[in-house]
């Protein structure tokens, strides 16, 4: 397996600490609001990671953290009067929601919230100040970045650069402007405040990541993951503190997704083009979300538009409509023997999985992974009929079953409906037009669409498709 690493700009070979588990952090969201398509962008090309890892035989143990304790999650309480906690469990809930939509692997996530180690980073900081490497002042503490080793190594930032554009924006309690906040003091009396030895107050940003990654995973890890926005300040100041404070690296490899364009502009509130998952689940099968997104190598920008999604619903319809047919043909189909051309096409099957394998593990190049998929799915539709062999049938179904497994997609199974059914649902339906009745007309049409059934109504009658 092949990894790009941030932090040495070239794509290394993987190898993990211990042989066959691999320790691994994503940065989570900040639980103040309902996840946007642009969070969504690295919860799913890392479960898909962690997904293909499971498939090369590796345990992954997994965290995704919820910053539940930020100026912005305060701000949000002042803004729906509500209390911190009821703030924070009403989104991780709704986070919760999309994961499942999304077909995150959250059975085997773990979920820490930082609000459950602030004693370990009161700890953690303590040490850091004992080190030399931390001072308070006046109830905040801050890191001091010259005591860090290669500071800036992770986003190659020039450090006399940054420290003149901070300057705009100074603090007078840092020694340098690039210091940064591991402790902050409380400031009115109803924002979180915890007991500490430099008095009531609450954890910076930077220092929650990096005690619950040492507190769940160890000093070092394998893989450290976020999107490419996180690089700096947030993962740089991480890697400052933690190596710091631990005397060792902090993660060997560092991954980072490219960001997100809503129709070739930046995503921002302002400019109304801010989609979140739970609105476009509105629309769209989150499965469609997720297969879009592995469209495009996690590195490189994506755009969101309307029009890419609904050309990927219709991808997917391709791959389900396979995987249907294969399973009625196997169905209809008798078992033999397998002869020597069954062989060759078992033989060809496997070389498909081969090929998805390969491109998985250059840098997990999903895109080229993908086409590998429909190539399977052409040469298996174009291969088989009721006249196969219902052993090589099986075969494509497992393939099929344990790419669409490792990119976390195909994973529904047709819905039983009888044709009996659908044509009196349909009788009905023309029976509710004809009395002008085009509420029932829709609810039925609506109903069979959720069975998966599309009907069209054609100069010949009504006709209808089972779409998967
Ligand atoms: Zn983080």
């Amino acid at each position: 397996m092949k990894i790009y690493n941030t932090l040495t700009r070239q794509k290394e070979e993987f190898k993990a600490i211990c042989k066959d588990e691999i320790h691994m952090y994503v940065c989570g969201p900040t639980v103040y609001n309902y996840i946007h398509v642009g969070n969504v962008r690295p919860l799913v090309v890392f479960d898909t990671f962690r997904r293909f890892m499971r498939h090369k035989g590796y345990k992954v143990k997994y965290v995704v953290n919820f910053t539940d304790v930020d100026d912005k999650i305060i701000d949000q309480s002042k803004k729906e009067n509500r209390s911190i906690q009821e703030i924070t469990d009403f989104y991780i809930q709704a986070f919760k929601e999309d994961a499942a939509r999304l077909n995150l692997l959250e059975s085997e996530t773990i979920h820490p919230r930082a609000t459950e180690y602030v004693e370990k980073m009161v700890d953690f900081i303590r040490e850091l100040e004992e080190k030399g490497a931390a001072y308070a002042v006046d109830g905040d503490v801050f890191f001091d970045i010259s005591k860090a080793k290669d500071y800036g190594k992770l986003s190659k930032k020039n450090i006399d650069e940054l420290k003149s554009g901070a300057r705009i924006d100074i603090d007078e309690k840092k020694k340098s402007p690039l210091d940064f906040a591991l402790w902050k003091k409380q400031k009115e009396s109803m924002e979180p405040a915890w007991e500490s030895p430099w008095g009531m107050g609450r954890p910076g940003w930077h220092i929650e990541c990096s005690v619950m990654s040492r507190s769940i995973l160890g000093d070092t890890i394998d893989i450290h993951a976020g999107g490419a926005d996180l690089q700096f300040p947030h993962h740089e100041n991480e890697i400052a503190q933690s190596e710091t404070h631990n005397g060792c690296t902090f993660a060997n490899y560092w991954m980072h997704n490219g960001m997100i364009t809503v129709d070739k502009e930046k995503m921002s509130k302002s400019k109304g083009n801010f989609f979140l998952a739970k609105d476009i689940a509105k629309i769209f099968d989150m499965e469609i979300v997720r297969l879009w997104l592995l469209s495009v190598h996690y590195r490189n920008p994506i755009d969101y538009s309307q029009e890419v999604l609904e050309q990927t619903e219709a991808s997917l319809e391709r791959l389900y409509n396979a995987k249907y047919n294969w399973q009625d043909l196997l169905k209809e189909t008798e078992e033999r023997e397998l002869s020597e051309e069954d062989k060759k096409t078992i033989a060809h099957l496997t070389n498909f999985v081969t090929t998805f394998d390969k491109h998985m593990e250059d840098d997990l190049n999903t895109a080229d992974g993908i086409s590998a998929l429909f190539e399977m799915v052409r040469f298996g539709n174009g291969a088989f009929n009721g006249k196969s062999n219902r052993k090589v049938i099986a075969e494509a179904l497992e393939k099929l079953n344990i790419i669409g497994e490792a990119l976390g997609i195909l994973y529904k199974e047709k819905e039983g409906i009888e044709d009996s059914e659908i044509l009196a649902l349909i009788e009905e339906r023309t029976q509710a037009r004809q009395a002008k009745n085009y509420v029932r007309a829709d609810e039925i049409r609506d109903l069979l669409k959720e069975k998966g059934i599309e009907i069209k109504d054609t100069s010949a009658g009504v006709k209808f498709t089972q779409v998967r």
